[in-house]
C-alpha cells in the first residue's frame, strides 16, 4: 500500500509513504538540498533521521543534465533513499517562466529515478487577482495534461495498479493552485484527484507563512483536505517550528523547504517558539551537539562558513526535534493541547486557533477513545473535538428514557460519579429521575454516562468558572438544545458561581418548574454534599 495510516489526532496522522527506494514515516519534514553544492550532507541528513530530502530537478537539468540521466539523481546526490524531485515551480513563481516543457521536464524526472516527481506548474503565489489566479490554475493544469501523456508513455511496470498515476512506481505529487482563492483551490484539488494522482501539495503558501497569516493559510488547507480527505498532502515551503504542528494538526504530512540553510546564511536560529538572531542573543536555549560545543560568541567568532554550517545543523536538529514532539503529542491524543501551547508563541497563531475552531472535519479523524485524559485550561478549549463528538453525541443519540425530574450538579471531578455518597445523597433528597453534572466546558454529562471517554478523563483548571459566562457559548447552545429534546417537568439546580451567572442565559421552556438552590449554602449546611 502506498500511505498506511496508523494513528490519528485533530486531522493528523501518522502514516507510512512507500516508495520505490523505500518508506518513511509521516509527518515529515523533508530537508531540500541543492543538487550540485551541497552545504549539509545528505548523509547527515540522514544520520539525524530525515529519511526522505527533496531536491531541484530544474537545476539538475540546467547544470548537470547527461550526468544525471546516466547515473540517476541518488548518485548525483549521494542518497539512497527516497528523493522527491521539484520541478521548477519555485523559479516560475520568481522569474516567471523556466523556458522547459513540462514534458521535457516530466520525461528528465522519469530518467533521473526521482521518487516523487512533481510536474512543472505555474504557482499562484498569493495576492493574485481572482482571473489572473485561475488563469494560473488552468496552465498548472494544462501542463500536468501533457505530463500525463509523458507518464503514459513510459508505463513499463504492469503490477501497479492502472487507477495510480504511475509509470514504474514514483509516487507524482498533483500540485494544488489557488492560494487564497478557495473555489480555485477546491476545483484544483478535485481534477488533479480525478486524474488519478495518490499524492498532492500544496503551492503557494510560502508568502502566507512568511507573513504569518496562519489563518488563512488554515482555511487553504482546510479546502484541500474537504476535497482529498484521505490521501497524503504535501505543504511546499514550510519549514519553521511555528508552522509545522499547525499543519499537521489540519492534515498535512509532509513538508519541505530551505530554510535551514537559508536561516542560517543570514544568522537566523530556529527554536521551538520562533526565530533569533544569532548576534543578539546571550545563550543557547538548545542542547544540540552544536549547541553544547559552542558558546553564542564562539559561534559568531567563527568563519563564515563554518558558521553557516553550524546553524544549519542546529536548525535541522531542531526542526527533527519539532516532528518528534508533533508525533508523539499524536500518539498521546494531546495534539490540540500542543497547538495551543505554540500559538502562545505568536499571536498570529492564536488567531488560527479561533480560525481553526469550527472545523468540523477535525471531529471526524479525532478518536472517540483515547487512552489518557484531556487537559483543559481556558475557554477556548470548549472547542476540542473530544468534547464537540461529546456533545454531538448528547444532542443526536441520546433521550433521558424518564423525564419529570432534572437535578443538576456542578462537576467537581468526582470519578465515578455515580458510586459517590453525594450521589446517593442527591437521589435521597431529591428522587431526580435524571441527574446531570455540568461543566463549564462538556455542557451537560447525564451521570449514566459519565464514565465513558472523555467525560471522565479529563482535567480541568477550576479558575475555568471565574470567566465570563459570554466566553461558553457552546455551554449555553448544548443546554438550550437538551432541555428542547428531553421534555422535563421539573429542574433542580444546585448553582456555583458559574452556574448563577449562566442562568440568565438559558432558555427554561415555560412549562417547566424551576427551582435553584446555592451550592455554597446546601454545602455549608451539610457536608454529605461536598
Ligand atoms: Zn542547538
Amino acid at each position: 500500500m502506498l500511505f498506511e495510516v496508523k494513528c490519528t489526532d485533530l486531522a493528523a496522522r501518522i502514516g507510512k509513504l512507500t516508495t520505490p527506494h523505500g518508506s518513511f514515516e509521516t509527518p515529515s519534514f523533508i530537508p531540500v538540498i541543492h543538487p550540485v553544492k551541497q552545504q549539509i550532507s545528505p548523509n547527515f541528513l540522514k544520520s539525524l533521521g530525515f529519511d526522505c530530502i527533496i531536491t531541484n530537478a530544474y537545476i539538475t537539468f540546467k547544470k548537470n543534465e547527461e550526468k544525471a540521466r546516466k547515473y540517476g539523481i541518488h548518485n548525483i546526490v549521494n542518497f539512497d533513499g527516497p528523493i522527491m524531485t521539484d520541478s521548477g515551480g519555485y523559479q516560475v513563481l520568481e522569474y516567471g517562466s523556466v523556458g522547459v516543457s513540462p514534458s521535457t521536464m516530466a520525461q528528465f524526472e522519469l530518467d533521473i529515478g526521482s521518487d516523487i516527481p512533481v510536474p512543472l506548474d505555474k504557482p499562484t503565489g498569493y495576492g493574485l487577482s481572482y482571473p489572473i489566479a485561475k488563469s494560473y490554475v488552468d496552465e498548472t493544469i494544462s501542463n500536468i495534461k501533457e505530463t500525463i501523456k509523458i507518464i503514459k508513455k513510459n508505463k513499463n511496470n504492469s503490477d501497479i495498479d492502472p487507477a495510480y498515476l504511475s509509470s514504474n512506481g514514483e509516487i507524482w505529487t498533483g500540485t494544488i493552485q489557488g492560494a487564497e482563492h478557495f473555489d480555485l483551490v477546491k476545483y484544483s484539488a478535485s481534477v488533479l484527484d480525478k486524474m488519478g494522482f495518490q499524492f498532492f501539495a500544496i503551492g503557494s503558501p510560502v508568502e502566507l507563512m512568511e507573513s504569518y497569516n496562519f489563518s488563512i493559510l488554515s482555511q487553504l488547507i482546510k479546502t484541500t483536505k474537504l476535497t482529498i480527505p484521505n490521501k497524503p498532502i504535501h505543504l511546499f515551503g514550510a519549514g519553521h517550528p511555528l508552522t509545522i504542528p499547525l499543519a499537521v494538526a489540519l492534515g498535512c504530512d509532509t513538508f519541505d523547504s530551505a530554510s535551514y540553510i537559508l536561516y542560517a546564511k543570514d544568522n537566523r536560529y530556529m527554536y521551538s517558539h520562533g526565530t533569533l538572531r544569532l548576534d543578539e542573543m546571550s545563550y543557547f536555549p538548545c542542547c544540540c551537539p552544536v549547541c553544547s560545543y559552542y558558546t553564542v560568541k564562539e559561534l559568531l567568532d567563527e568563519d563564515r562558513e563554518t558558521r553557516i554550517t553550524n546553524l544549519a545543523k542546529h536548525n535541522l536538529f531542531i526542526l527533527k526535534q519539532e516532528i518528534s514532539i508533533v508525533k508523539q503529542y499524536i500518539y498521546d491524543g494531546r495534539l490540540w493541547e500542543y497547538i495551543l501551547q505554540k500559538a502562545r508563541s505568536h499571536p498570529k497563531l492564536m488567531d488560527a486557533i479561533y480560525t481553526i475552531k469550527n472545523f468540523e472535519y477535525l471531529q471526524n479523524s479525532t478518536p472517540l477513545f483515547k487512552q489518557k485524559a484531556i487537559y483543559l485550561f481556558e475557554p477556548v478549549d470548549q472547542y476540542r473535538p473530544e468534547l464537540k463528538n461529546f456533545r454531538r453525541m448528547l444532542i443526536n443519540n441520546y433521550k433521558s428514557f424518564y423525564s419529570d425530574v432534572l437535578l443538576l450538579y456542578p462537576d467537581q471531578s468526582i470519578r465515578p460519579f455515580y458510586l459517590s455518597s453525594i450521589f446517593k445523597n442527591l437521589i435521597d433528597n431529591y428522587s431526580p429521575s435524571l441527574v446531570c453534572l455540568y461543566n463549564p466546558f462538556f455542557g451537560l454529562i447525564p451521570v449514566e454516562i459519565s464514565d465513558i471517554y472523555p467525560a471522565s478523563h479529563n482535567v480541568f483548571s477550576n479558575h475555568s468558572r471565574d470567566f465570563e459566562v459570554g466566553d461558553y457559548g457552546e455551554f449555553i447552545k448544548l443546554f438550550n438544545s437538551f432541555l428542547k429534546i428531553n421534555h422535563f417537568k421539573t429542574i433542580y439546580i444546585i448553582a456555583d458561581s458559574f452556574m448563577e451567572k449562566m442562568l440568565s442565559f438559558l432558555q427554561f421552556p415555560d412549562e417547566i418548574e424551576l427551582k435553584i438552590e446555592n451550592f455554597v449554602e446546601i454545602t455549608t449546611k451539610s457536608d454529605q454534599f461536598l
